[in-house]
C-alpha cells in the first residue's frame, strides 16, 4: 500500500462492545518532519536546564499523571478493553516510571579514567530526538519505558502509539504541558506505521528509535535504522515457557493468569506450560478447573478477570492460529459484540507444531510434558524467542542451573513475575535488542563522549 492509501482518520473502538470511542487524525510525513523540527528545539533548551530543574519538571509531570489515575485508566479500559484495575496499575506505572527516571537526571554521570599526561574524562550526552514506536497491548506503561529515561537524559521524544489505542498517549501529552514541560519536548503523533512509524525511522532528526511490537516489524524497523546507522532498542515477541518441576507447589505454579492476564495480549505471557511427566495428569486437571472458572466478560466491571482482545484483526489471528476443534481445554466468553476468545491450553500440540512454537497473543498456552532437567532446558530454549520464564521447584541448586540455562532475559522464580520499572526488562534471541527499565535506563539514551585534558601545556 501506498502512504496515501491509508485512511486519514484512525477509528479507535472499544473491544469490549465495537462502539466507537474516538476518531483522531493520522499523522502524515509531512507531520512527522514538523514535530522533529518542534522536538529538536525543545531538545536544545531541556538539554541546557541545569539537572536539578529538569528533575523537577519530571517529577511534576509525575504527579500530574498521579492526580489523573483513575481518568486515565478509565480512557484505557475503553480504548483496549483492559481490566479497570489493570489500568490503574498501568496509569501508576507511568507516574512511578517518571519519578525513577527523574531521580535519575542528577545521578547520570561519566568516568574519570586514568591516563598520564592529563585527565582523561567521559561525558554522557544527550541524543536529540528520540523516536519510540508503543504497541496497543500495554499503551501506557509501554509508552512511557522508552519516554521517560529519553526524557530524564535530556532528549526530546515523538511517540507514535498503535493506530488502535492513541487515546491515553495524547492524554499523557496534555498532562505533560499541564506539568510545565517546554512545548514540542514530548509529542505524540497517533498514525499508520506504516506511514508515521516509517517516517519517524527513516527521519535524518530523529537520533534513536525505540520500538515494541512484533518481531517482523522489528525487523523492518532494525533494517531501515541500519541505513543511517541508528541505534535502535527493540523489544519484540516472546513464547515464554513456564517449567513446573515435579516437586513444585502446583496450585501457585499453574495459575493461569500467567498466560491469561491482559487475554494473553502480553509479550511475557508463559504459553508454554511444560510440566514433569509424573505430575502431568494432576497439572492438567488443576488447569482444567481453573480455566473453567475464569470470568471473562465487561472490563469495566471489578468482578471481570479477563476482558476482550484487541481487535477483530488480532481475534482473527488467534482464531487461525488455534481451531475450534484443535484439542483442549476451554473456558468460556461472551457471545455477540466485542472480540471476545475463551480462555484455552491446548493439549494435543506436538512441540514444534505452529500453535506450540509462535506467538499467538491471545488467552491460550500449550501443555507439554517433559521427561527431566536436560529435558526440560531443551524443549525451554527450543524457540527463536527469548524474552522471559518462570521455573518452579524446591531444588535451590537446580533453580541455578535451570536459571543460567534458559536462553531468556526475565526469569522467575517459584514465581510469575517479570517486568519491574527498576530492574532491566529485554528479550535474547529474536525477542529483541537491548534492555529497557533497570538502574542503566537513561544512559540507553545518551552517546559517551571521552575527552583528554593534557596536564602538560600547549606545546612550545
Ligand atoms: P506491530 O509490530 O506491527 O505494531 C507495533 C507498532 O509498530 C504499532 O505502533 C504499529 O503501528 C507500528 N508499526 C507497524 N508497521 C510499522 C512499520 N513498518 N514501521 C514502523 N512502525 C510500524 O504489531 P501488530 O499490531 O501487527 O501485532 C501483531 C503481533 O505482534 C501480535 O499478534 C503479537 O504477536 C505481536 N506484538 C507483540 C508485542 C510485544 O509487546 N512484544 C506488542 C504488540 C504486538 P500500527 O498500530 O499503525 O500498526
Amino acid at each position: 500500500m501506498s502512504p496515501s492509501s491509508y485512511e486519514h482518520e484512525l477509528i479507535v473502538l472499544n473491544p469490549a462492545t465495537e462502539e466507537v470511542v474516538a476518531t483522531v487524525p493520522a499523522a502524515t510525513a509531512a507531520d512527522v518532519d514538523a514535530a522533529v523540527a518542534r522536538a529538536a528545539k525543545a531538545q536544545a533548551k531541556w538539554a541546557a536546564l541545569a539537572p536539578a530543574d529538569r528533575a523537577r519538571l519530571l517529577r511534576r509531570f509525575a504527579d500530574v499523571v498521579d492526580q489523573h489515575v483513575e481518568e486515565l485508566a478509565r480512557l484505557e479500559v475503553r480504548e483496549a478493553g483492559h481490566l479497570l484495575g489493570n489500568a490503574r496499575w498501568e496509569a501508576g506505572n507511568v507516574r512511578d516510571l517518571l519519578a525513577y527516571a527523574a531521580g535519575g537526571v542528577e545521578r547520570l554521570s561519566g568516568r574519570q579514567i586514568p591516563v598520564p599526561g592529563g585527565l582523561d574524562v567521559t561525558i554522557l550526552e544527550p541524543l536529540g530526538v528520540v523516536g519510540v514506536i508503543a504497541p496497543w497491548n500495554f499503551p501506557m506503561p509501554i509508552a512511557a519505558w522508552g519516554t521517560a529515561p529519553a526524557l530524564a537524559a535530556g532528549n526530546a521524544v515523538v511517540l507514535k502509539p498503535a493506530e488502535t489505542t492513541p487515546l491515553t498517549a495524547l492524554r499523557l501529552a496534555e498532562l505533560a504541558l499541564e506539568a510545565g514541560l517546554p512545548d514540542g519536548l514530548f509529542q505524540v503523533l497517533p498514525g499508520h506505521g506504516p506511514v508515521a512509524g516509517t517516517a519517524l525511522v527513516e527521519h535524518p532528526g530523529v537520533a534513536k528509535i525505540v520500538f515494541t511490537g512484533s518481531t517482523g516489524t522489528g525487523r523492518a524497523v532494525m533494517e531501515g535504522c541500519a541505513r543511517q546507522v541508528k541505534p535502535v532498542t527493540l523489544e519484540l515477541g516472546g513464547k515464554s515457557p513456564n517449567i513446573v518441576f515435579a516437586d513444585a507447589d502446583l496450585r501457585t505454579a499453574v495459575d493461569p493468569f500467567s498466560f491469561l492476564d491482559n487475554s494473553g495480549q502480553d509479550c511475557c505471557a508463559r504459553t508454554r506450560i511444560l510440566v514433569q511427566e509424573p505430575v502431568y495428569d494432576e497439572v492438567r486437571e488443576l488447569l482444567a478447573d481453573a480455566v473453567n472458572a475464569v470470568v471473562v466478560g465487561d472490563p469495566a466491571d471489578e468482578k471481570t478477570q479477563m476482558g476482550p482482545l484487541i481487535s477483530r484483526r488480532q481475534l482473527e489471528r488467534v482464531r487461525a492460529l488455534v481451531p475450534a476443534d484443535a484439542p483442549g481445554l476451554r473456558g468460556s466468553a461472551p457471545d455477540g459484540p466485542g472480540f471476545w476468545f475463551a480462555p484455552t491450553v491446548l493439549t494435543g500440540e506436538a512441540p514444534d507444531s505452529e500453535a506450540a512454537r509462535e506467538e499467538i497473543f491471545g488467552p491460550v498456552a500449550v501443555l507439554l510434558p517433559f521427561t527431566d532437567e536436560e529435558d526440560a532446558i531443551r524443549l525451554a530454549n527450543d524457540t527463536p524467542y527469548g524474552l522471559s520464564g518462570s521455573l518452579w521447584t524446591r531444588d535451590l541448586g537446580r533453580a541455578l542451573r535451570v536459571s543460567r540455562a534458559v536462553k531468556a532475559g526475565n526469569l522467575s522464580v517459584n514465581s510469575h513475575s517479570s517486568v519491574r520499572y527498576w530492574t532491566p526488562f529485554g528479550g535474547y534471541k529474536q525477542s529483541g535488542l537491548g534492555r529497557e527499565l533497570g538502574p542503566d535506563a537513561l544512559t540507553a539514551f545518551t552517546e559517551t563522549k571521552n575527552v583528554f585534558i593534557s596536564t602538560e601545556g600547549p606545546a612550545q
